[in-house]
């Protein structure tokens, strides 16, 4: 299938390269040409706009970082909705039931199908094509692009309802979210205490703890301190304020969620949008006055 892809950050490209592999032809575009130059490499067809793209290939994918972002592409000048060919657009970023929906009507008018299909599990899960694909959009439209989204990973179909699959998404990234600051908040209490993290993470793994943030980004980038996960604290807060505002705008007000957002607005306002999402840890180690170290286990600050 000819696939036009837009955005090939940190899970954009390893989707884009996985597609090129599976020998779908792609017309590739990105505000940034180092990007395009790397997915050239492995033969893809770089574009000069989205709208080239759209101009160049009837399915046309997006994987972007912002809400704004996915509008512009979609809709804005020279943008996906301006294209020749396209017939279908693929948003595979996270941006919400509402924005989702209101792409979906812009995209309409010009008889282009918006297929909103946010993905879980992270850059690893891009790069060996085992993310969850969720997606919502007309079944037949869905049933043509199952093949191609099957090589990036396993393919959920959630409903007809534009902006389904976000809402989907948004349950999703509010666990990882919790996951991740509820375990550091465990393991601090741990480490002021005097236990080895290592320790506590082996048992949290063997015991009814087990979760993502435990199981996944506890060792591999809180206990080593790399803090290199691959997905930035920015884009988790919008997913969070998202989800927060998903709630409210269905009459719901959640304890949990409410509480894991103030917190997440302390991680953004504390470490930065470009810090990896599990320096998380670090403004809870900062209050407890710990450091969750790696070899030694519990450290003093000095
Ligand atoms: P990223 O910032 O690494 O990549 C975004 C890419 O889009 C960049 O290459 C950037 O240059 C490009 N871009 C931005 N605006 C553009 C525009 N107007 N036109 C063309 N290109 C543009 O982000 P990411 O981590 O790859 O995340 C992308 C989406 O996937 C987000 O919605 C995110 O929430 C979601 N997501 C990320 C992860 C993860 O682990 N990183 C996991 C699941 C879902």
């Amino acid at each position: 299938m000819n696939i036009g892809f837009i955005g090939l950050g940190k899970m954009g490209f390893p989707m884009a390269r996985r597609l090129i592999e599976a020998g779908n032809p792609l017309v590739v575009f990105d505000n940034q040409r180092e990007a395009m130059d790397r997915l050239a490499a492995l033969g893809a067809e770089g574009a000069s706009s989205p709208r080239d793209v759209a101009d160049r290939a009837e399915t046309v994918m997006a994987s972007l970082p912002s809400l704004q972002a996915s509008l512009e592409v979609a809709t804005g000048k020279d943008g996906v909705i301006e294209g020749g060919k396209v017939r279908r657009f693929i948003d595979l970023s996270t941006v919400g039931s509402h924005m989702a929906a209101r792409i979906h009507g812009l995209l309409a008018k010009h008889d282009i199908v918006q297929l909103d299909s946010p993905v879980s599990g992270g850059v690893g899960g891009a790069e060996k094509g085992t993310l969850a694909v969720m997606v919502s959009g007309p079944k037949a439209e869905f049933e043509a692009v199952k093949p191609a989204l099957a090589v990036i990973g396993k393919v959920f179909f959630i409903g007809e309802k534009p902006g389904s699959a976000q809402t989907m998404k948004l349950a999703n990234n509010l666990l990882s979210a919790t996951a991740m600051v509820a375990t550091s908040e465990a393991v601090v209490m741990g480490v002021k205490s005097g236990l080895d993290p290592n320790v506590m993470i082996d048992v949290i793994n063997s015991g009814s703890g087990l979760n993502t943030a435990s199981r996944d980004k506890f060792p591999r980038s809180v206990l080593p301190r790399s803090f290199d996960f691959g997905f930035a604290t920015g884009l988790m807060v919008k997913d969070v304020r998202l989800a927060l505002e998903e709630m409210r705008s269905l009459g719901l007000n959640m304890e949990v969620a409410e509480a894991v957002g103030r917190l997440w607005e302390v991680v953004i306002r504390e470490m930065g949008p470009d810090s990896d999402f599990t320096s998380a840890v670090q403004p809870i180690e900062k209050a407890a006055g710990v450091v969750v170290g790696s070899a030694k286990g519990a450290q003093a600050v000095t």
